[in-house]
Parts: C-alpha cells; structure tokens; sequence
C-alpha cells in the first residue's frame, strides 16, 4: 500500500492490510484522503478494502471518497463489501466508484489533489500502474503495480523522480530486482523503490547488487518509509 500526499490531499493505492492504520501510524489525516486506487483484484491488493471503509466510517468521516480501478478489481471491492453488509451501514461515506479501461489511458482521471494517469502492465489479471503528478511543481512518481516489465509502464514513470517497482521475482506477471532496475534506466526515472518483495524470502544482496549495477539509486521500499520528492 502507497499513499500519496501534498497540500491539496491524499490519494492512496491498493488496501491489502490495514491501510487506515497505516496512514493513521504515518500522521495522515483520514479527512483528506480523495480517493483509493485499486489496481488489480488479487487479494493482497483489495482484501481489505471493506475494513478500510469500515474504519473510515467509525473515525466519523462522512465525506464520499473516490474508488478508482478496473472493472474486475471494482467489482470484489464492491462484492466485500456486501458480504459484510457495509453498504447498509447508516452514515457509511459514499462511493463514487470510477472505472478505468484501456481507453483512460494517459487521460487524467480528474483528482483534485494529484494529477493520476494509468497505464497497463503485464500481470495474470488487469492490472494498472498509476503515476501521481503534483499539479503545482510536476515532480511525479509512478508505481507499477504487478507486473512483468512493461514498456507502458517505461512511458508512463518516464521522468519520474520516484519508480516504485514490484520485485517478486522473474517470470510471468512478475519482475525481478534487475528487471526493475531496467525499466527504472529505461524511464529515466531519478530513483527506484523495490516493493512487493518474494513472500518466501528477503531480496538477498547479490539480486539488489545486480539491479544496482543496472540502476545505481535502487533501494528497497521499507514499511512505513517516507520519500519526499
Ligand atoms: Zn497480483
Ligand atoms: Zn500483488
């Protein structure tokens, strides 16, 4: 999970743990989060949208929220939350649920805080990436979800003064470390945060080594780290 904030707002991306939590640990103000962005409906990234939402409505926030995605990943988000019967809480914020397809990419999805544009990778299901761009300084960053490395994700991060980039390791609807670090050179991008990293074991340091000889300014995204940019 990734949130995204300056002065006009936060936007966050993907709930597959405890994200109200998280922005709560991290001292951001829930009121000012615009909208959620799911970007693909496997589980670590949508499973706990409803808990999400739940505790947005007992924090005592009102204020609809934007949920943004592709259909597939809107449609669990929807399904969660009727299994618990959230939509039937009195008080609960509204949804203004926002479809992305195949023809939103590289149109602005009208935010207010933070100027988002999608693109779609290479993943066992459709699956976007996102770049946030400040509509006052343009400093941008852009996050590719899961994915194989991607040639939409090298246009849309091209510039960016952050990538972060999944690193579960090579093969179909995946990247390793080095990959990573290759779409980072290739983008232009000024740094590189691997997340999303194999369950089973940590990145060692010959696989961060190899993608620092392709990339020089790769680290690995650490829980609750802070990049300004
Ligand atoms: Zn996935
Ligand atoms: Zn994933």
């Amino acid at each position: 999970m990734i949130a995204l904030q300056n002065e006009r707002g936060i936007i966050a991306v993907d709930c597959g743990g405890d994200l109200v939590q998280k922005m709560l640990q991290a001292g951001l103000p829930l009121d000012r989060l615009e909208a959620i962005v799911l970007t693909h409906a496997h589980p670590d990234h949508v499973c706990s949208f409803p808990l999400v939402m739940q505790r947005l409505w007992l924090s005592g926030r009102r204020r609809s929220i934007r949920v943004i995605g592709p259909e597939s990943a809107l449609s669990v988000a929807k399904t969660l939350m009727s299994v618990f019967q959230l939509d039937e809480c009195d008080g609960m914020p509204r949804i203004d649920w926002q479809v992305v397809s195949r023809d939103s990419v590289g149109q602005p999805l009208g935010l207010d805080s933070w100027r988002v544009t999608v693109s779609y990778g290479e993943h066992s299901v459709e699956s976007i990436a996102v770049r946030f761009e400040d509509p006052l300084t343009g400093s941008a960053a852009a996050y590719s979800s899961d994915t194989e490395p991607h040639d939409n994700v090298i246009a849309l991060a091209r510039g960016a003064a952050i990538l972060v980039h999944e690193a579960t390791g090579s093969g179909p609807g995946h990247s390793s470390a080095e990959e990573a670090a290759t779409v980072a050179a290739r983008a232009k991008v000024e740094r590189l945060l691997l997340v999303h990293l194999p369950p089973s074991h940590a990145i060692n340091g010959a696989s961060l080594e190899r993608a620092r000889a392709v990339f020089a300014d790769t680290q690995l995204g650490e829980e609750g780290g802070r990049y300004p940019f």
